[in-house]
């Protein structure tokens, strides 16, 4: 079974979300779909595509593992974590589909079979800096997430610095909390627990903005809170900074959507730095990879919980391993993009009472929707909008080759 190409969409029915759906075909008739979105990496992992299209032209779709292998050495000088595992990702997802399409078989199946009766999800109230309103906006927000049968949301509740000691605002930037921002940040939690209650499973994302000090400050100041855990509390380039907040804090810590491929949970696990990972599929190596450090996490007795906060695609693929992973807490979702997802996909998810149930449909147990999917196509540098002024049915095939 050849591979006979490598198509990229980049859709965009939610504006400022460009998600990279990829769609790998054979010479038998069965395709396969991934997916590798980043939002500020677009344009640059389309190119990618490009690339890895020219390696996996005639190979054989079933031999996932060695076409895993083949790239990530390739390209092993730029680091094979990151850009490089965003590319396999999105191959080695679709591999996975075509072979159980092949086989007839859910991917979870081939995987070794379900070892739960469904995926437990955690969701999203709006963060501090994306609301408009304030803490009792997000704590009604968290009771209707409740009510809609979640039983498990993440905030950032963290306002974004200000003040004669900021820089500039942007990405790179090493944050520091002051003393109104903490107040603000304990409040905004304080709503939140208040209104679901002590049972509730509530996290927090520092998006791995802070300095040091700040780090250990939110972690003290959250304490009362009895979080699951404190979300990359700081950048995640030195683990011996990371080292300092885990012995200085009281809370549990999650790092992963920055971390790719086992060799980079390897420290993290060895020096039990953290208390539960987080690693996308979409990101980390694909279904292969995260199947791999999901058990190099059980090993250290530590549960994963797959991050996700891209498109319908990377979710179908973590929830193929997730049904088959012992150590699992919860998958990342947001739930509030499930009525975009539905117009994307055929069939929708089995999503009931915070949970994604299994079906025996075969490989991702998904289709794209590509009439949906092409009427949202932008350009992958300037996210301009291809076909908002044509008919589907002539789509500028720019960016499907
Ligand atoms: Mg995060």
């Amino acid at each position: 079974m050849k591979i006979t190409d490598v198509r990229p969409y980049v859709s965009m029915p939610i504006d400022g979300q460009p998600w990279i759906f990829v769609e790998v075909t054979t010479d038998e008739g069965i395709s396969g779909i991934g997916e590798c979105s980043d939002y500020a990496s677009t344009g640059l992992l389309v190119r990618g595509l490009d690339w890895i299209k020219r390696e996996v032209v005639g190979q054989d779709a079933r031999n996932i593992e060695n076409i895993w292998q083949t790239i990530f050495h390739k390209f092993d000088d730029l680091n094979g974590r990151g850009f490089v595992s965003h590319l396999i990702s999105a191959i080695d997802i679709a591999l996975w589909d075509i072979k159980g399409k092949a086989l007839g078989a859910p991917i979870y199946q081939l995987l070794g079979g379900p070892v739960r009766e469904r995926v437990p999800l955690y969701t999203h109230v709006q963060d501090w800096n994306s609301n408009a309103g304030g803490p009792e906006d997000a704590a009604k927000a968290a009771v209707a997430t409740k009510e809609a049968g979640y039983s498990a949301i993440k905030t950032d509740p963290f306002p974004a610095q200000a003040g004669p000691d900021a820089g500039f605002s942007g990405p790179a930037e090493v944050e520091r909390l002051t003393p109104e921002n903490f107040r603000k940040s304990v409040e905004w939690m304080d709503a939140i627990r208040g209104a679901v209650g002590p049972d509730f499973e509530l996290m927090v994302d520092a998006h791995a903005r802070f300095d040091v000090a700040s780090a250990i400050e939110a972690g003290r100041a959250l304490e009362h809170i009895n979080l699951i855990w404190l979300e990359e509390p700081i950048h995640v380039e030195n683990h011996n900074a990371l080292r300092q907040v885990r012995e200085n804090v009281r809370v549990p810590l999650c790092i992963g959507e920055r971390h790719f491929t086992r060799w980079d949970y390897t420290e993290v696990l060895n020096s039990r730095l953290v208390d539960y990972i987080m690693p996308d599929v979409a990101w980390c190596g694909g279904i292969s990879e995260l199947r791999r450090i999901a058990a190099m996490a059980e090993a250290h007795f530590i549960r994963i919980s797959p991050h996700d906060a891209l498109g319908p695609v990377s979710i179908a693929a973590g929830f193929q391993v997730c049904m088959t992973t012992p150590n699992l807490y919860r998958q990342e979702c947001l739930h509030t993009w499930f009525d975009t997802f539905e117009t994307m996909i055929n069939p929708m998810f089995d999503v009931r009472d915070g949970s994604i149930y299994p079906t025996d449909r075969p490989g991702l147990g998904i289709e794209l929707n590509l009439d949906n999917v092409q009427r949202y196509l932008v350009d992958p540098d300037t996210r301009e909008y291809l076909n908002i002024d044509t008919p589907v049915e002539n789509a500028n095939s720019k960016w499907i080759r």
